[in-house]
C-alpha cells in the first residue's frame, strides 16, 4: 500500500516543472485516442491518472499561495494559471475524447461498475452542458453567448463595485453615533480641519454598522436607500443576461436556464425545488409575524425596512446578551481540537493519530485517521491566523481515494484551515463559539473526501459530488456544535476544569435561532426569485413584477419601491449561483434531517451515523446524492426537519 505523498512544492522550478507536465499529458492524451479499441482501462483510467497528477503537483502550489503568500508564491501562482487553463480549456473542447467516452460507455455498459459508470457519465455531462458535441454553427454561437455573458457578468459587478465605493455619508453630530460599537466607530473616525467627523459608507461592515446601531433614523433612510437603488444600469444588464441564458440552453437542448442548471444538481426538476422552497415558506410565516411585532412593540412608529436591523439589535440585546469573553475561557484551541477528535471517534469509529513531521509552518500538524485500526488517510490541520494567510476558512481536499492500474491504492489527504487566534508562550488560543462550529463544519468537509473508498479519483471523495448536496456533509457534522451532550466534552474552563453549564448552550441555541423565521423568509425571498426567473424570459417591468409577487408572500414589512435589490444581486448575475441559490437551504434541509435522525438515537451508538459513514462518506461523488440519502436514512428527505433546526415552530 503507498503512503503518502510528502507535502512539497519547488518554487524556482515550478514553471518549468508545470510545462513541461503539461506537455507530456498532451503527448500522453494524444497517443492515447490514436489508439484502437480504448476500453475503460486503456482509456478513462489513464485520462484520470493524468488529471490526478496534475492535482497533486499543483494542490501545494494553491495551498502555500493561500497560506504563506508572498510575492514569490504570487508570482508563481498567477504565472501558471493561464498555463492551467489554456490546457483545461483545451482537454473540454476535444471532442475526440467526448466521442471515446461515448464509444466506451456503449460497448463497456454491462462490464463497468458503478463508479465507473458515474465517471463517464459525468464526464460526457461536462462535455454535453457545454455544447462540445453540437455542430459548428451552434459552438460558434455559445462560444458568442458565453464571451458576453462573461463580459455583462463582469460589468455587473463592476457597476456595484463603483456604486458602492461612490457614496459616503459625513456624520458630524456625535449624538449621530451614539450606540456604535468602539471597533466601528474608530474605523469611521477621521479628523478635518480639527474637527472629529466620521465616514459612512456602502462597503459591508460599515453599512451594517449604521444599520444596525445607527441612532439617527433619518440618516439610516438615506443609507438604506443608497444602498438599494445602487447601479441602475444592471437593469439593462440583467435583461440581457437571462436572454442570453435562456438562448444558451435552448441551444443544449433545455427548455429554460433552470432546468439546465439542475442537470448537474442533485434536486431533480423545477418543480421539486419550488415546492420545497413553498413548503418552508408557508410553514416559516407564522413565526415570522411573531417575530416581526415583538420587534415592532419596541419602537412608537410603524416599522420600515431601514429601521428593522436597528431595533432587531436592540431586541437581541434585551433577549440574549451573550458575553462573548464568558465563553471564549470554555474553548481553548487544543482542548476543542481533541474534542472534535474524540467526538468523531465515538460517532464514526474513527481515529486520529499524530504524526512527526515538518510542515510549510510550525503551527500546522498532521494526523493519520485509522479506521478499525487500518490507516486510511491523513489529515492536515493550520488553524492559526497569521498574516502570510488569507482570512476564512476552508478544506482543501489533496491526495485522493483511488486504485491506479497496477490495483495500487492511493490514501487520501485534506488540508483544513482556519484563521483562529493565535496562541504564544503563555498564552492561550480562545475560540469563539462561531469558531467551533466552523471547525466542525470543514472537518465535515474533510472527513467526506478522507472516508472515501471510491477506487476511481474523479469520483471519489469530494469530488463528482453534486454542487448542492456538497455542503450537506460540512453542515451535518456543524449542527453538533450545538449538541449539549457533544460540548461537554471539551467545553472546559481552561483554568479551572469548570465544564460549560447547559445555560450557557441554551443561550448558544437561542441566539442562533434569533428572528431565525425572518431571515428564512429573506434567504427564501432570494432563492424563488432566483429559481422563478431563470425558468422563461422575464423582460423589462416583468422582472420588478416578479420580485414584488413574490415580496407579497415573503415580506412582511413593505419594501419601499426605490428598492432595487435586483441590480445588486451579484450572487445570481456576476457569481455562479444563477438558478441555484436555493442550494444553500437544500443542503441544511439534508444535514437537519440527518442530524435529527442521529440525535434520536442518542448520537453515540447511532445506527444511523455509522450509516451515514459507510454510505455519504465512504461512496464520495459515485452516485448522486439522492440516492445515498434514501440508502441511509432510509426514507425520503422531511423538509420540516430544517424548521425544527431552526427553532421554528408551525
Ligand atoms: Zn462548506
Amino acid at each position: 500500500m503507498s503512503k503518502f505523498i510528502k507535502f512539497k512544492c519547488d518554487l524556482d522550478t515550478f514553471i518549468d516543472d508545470l510545462n513541461e507536465l503539461l506537455e507530456n499529458n498532451n503527448k500522453t492524451i494524444e497517443s492515447l485516442l490514436k489508439e484502437e479499441n480504448k476500453t475503460y482501462s486503456s482509456f478513462v483510467k489513464k485520462m484520470q491518472l493524468i488529471d490526478e497528477e496534475l492535482e497533486l503537483f499543483f494542490t501545494p502550489l494553491a495551498h502555500l499561495n493561500s497560506v504563506n503568500n508572498s510575492d514569490k508564491t504570487q508570482k508563481v501562482y498567477s504565472d501558471s494559471l493561464p498555463l492551467i487553463t489554456e490546457y483545461s480549456t483545451k482537454i473540454s473542447q476535444n471532442i475526440d475524447i467526448y466521442n471515446a467516452y461515448k464509444e466506451i460507455q456503449q460497448n463497456e455498459k454491462e462490464s463497468l461498475n458503478q463508479e465507473q459508470k458515474r465517471v463517464l457519465e459525468l464526464n460526457i455531462l461536462g462535455f454535453e452542458l457545454s455544447g462540445a458535441h453540437l455542430d459548428d454553427k451552434t459552438k460558434k454561437r455559445l462560444a458568442e453567448i458565453n464571451l458576453k455573458k462573461s463580459e455583462l457578468q463582469n460589468d455587473f459587478s463592476q457597476n456595484l463595485l463603483n456604486a458602492t465605493n461612490e457614496y459616503e455619508k459625513i456624520i458630524t453630530d456625535e449624538k449621530d453615533v451614539d450606540g456604535i460599537p468602539k471597533s466601528d466607530l474608530e474605523n469611521a473616525k477621521f479628523i478635518e480641519d480639527g474637527i472629529t467627523k466620521y465616514r459612512f459608507t456602502l462597503q459591508m461592515p460599515s453599512y451594517i454598522a449604521y444599520m444596525t446601531y445607527g441612532p439617527n433614523r433619518g440618516i439610516r433612510e438615506e443609507i438604506y436607500k443608497a444602498y438599494v437603488s445602487r447601479a441602475p444600469e444592471n437593469e439593462k444588464i440583467i435583461e440581457e443576461l437571462l436572454e442570453l441564458r435562456h438562448e444558451m440552453s435552448n441551444l443544449l437542448g433545455f427548455k429554460n436556464y433552470s432546468e439546465y442548471s439542475l442537470a448537474s444538481k442533485m434536486a431533480d426538476s423545477p418543480q421539486s425545488v419550488l415546492n420545497f422552497l413553498d413548503k418552508l415558506l408557508q410553514n416559516s410565516k407564522k413565526q415570522a409575524k411573531d417575530e416581526l411585532r415583538e420587534v415592532q412593540e419596541l419602537c412608537d412608529h410603524s416599522l420600515e425596512s431601514f429601521d428593522s436591523a436597528y431595533y432587531t439589535e436592540i431586541l437581541k440585546k434585551k433577549k440574549y446578551d451573550i458575553d462573548e469573553d464568558e465563553i471564549r475561557v470554555y474553548f481553548e484551541q487544543k482542548s476543542v481540537v481533541n474534542g472534535l477528535f474524540e467526538f468523531l471517534n465515538k460517532l464514526f469509529h474513527i481515529e486520529f493519530k499524530k504524526v512527526e513531521e515538518k510542515l510549510w509552518d510550525e503551527k500546522a500538524s498532521s494526523y493519520d485517521l485509522f479506521v478499525d485500526g487500518k490507516l486510511r488517510a491523513r489529515l492536515y490541520l493550520d488553524l492559526e491566523a497569521r498574516k502570510s494567510k488569507r482570512g476564512g476558512a476552508w478544506m482543501h481536499n489533496y491526495q485522493t481515494h483511488s486504485k491506479n492500474e497496477n490495483q495500487e491504492i492511493q490514501l487520501a489527504s485534506a488540508f483544513v484551515v482556519c484563521n483562529f487566534p493565535a496562541s504564544s508562550g503563555n498564552s492561550a488560543s480562545l475560540l469563539r463559539h462561531d469558531d467551533v462550529v466552523t471547525l466542525f463544519h470543514e472537518m465535515g468537509h474533510a472527513i467526506h473526501h478522507l472516508l472515501s473508498n471510491v477506487d476511481e479519483s474523479e469520483v471519489s471523495g469530494v469530488n463528482g459530488v453534486e454542487w448542492d448536496a456538497v455542503e450537506f456533509p460540512s453542515q451535518f457534522l456543524e449542527n453538533f456544535a450545538y449538541e449539549p451532550k457533544v460540548l461537554k466534552m471539551f467545553a472546559k474552563h481552561y483554568k479551572t476544569g469548570e465544564i460549560i453549564s447547559d445555560e450557557m448552550i441554551q443561550k448558544l441555541v437561542n441566539s442562533k435561532n434569533f428572528m431565525s423565521a425572518s431571515s428564512m423568509l429573506r434567504q427564501l425571498e432570494f432563492s424563488i426569485f432566483d429559481f422563478k426567473l431563470h425558468t422563461k424570459i422575464y423582460k423589462g417591468n416583468e422582472i420588478q413584477n416578479l420580485l414584488d409577487s413574490i415580496r407579497e408572500e415573503t415580506a412582511l414589512i413593505k419594501t419601499p419601491s426605490y428598492n432595487k435589490f435586483q441590480n445588486g444581486f451579484a450572487h445570481i448575475f456576476a457569481g455562479g449561483y444563477a438558478a441555484g441559490y436555493y442550494s444553500y437551504k437544500w443542503a441544511e434541509v439534508l444535514s437537519a434531517d440527518a442530524f435529527f435522525k442521529v440525535v434520536s438515537e442518542g448520537i453515540f451508538d447511532s445506527k444511523t451515523a455509522i450509516d451515514y459513514r459507510d454510505v455519504v462518506l465512504n461512496g464520495g461523488g459515485a452516485k448522486s446524492m439522492s440516492e445515498y440519502f434514501k440508502e441511509f436514512m432510509q426514507r425520503d428527505i422531511d423538509t420540516d426537519s430544517l424548521l425544527r433546526l431552526n427553532g421554528i415552530k408551525y
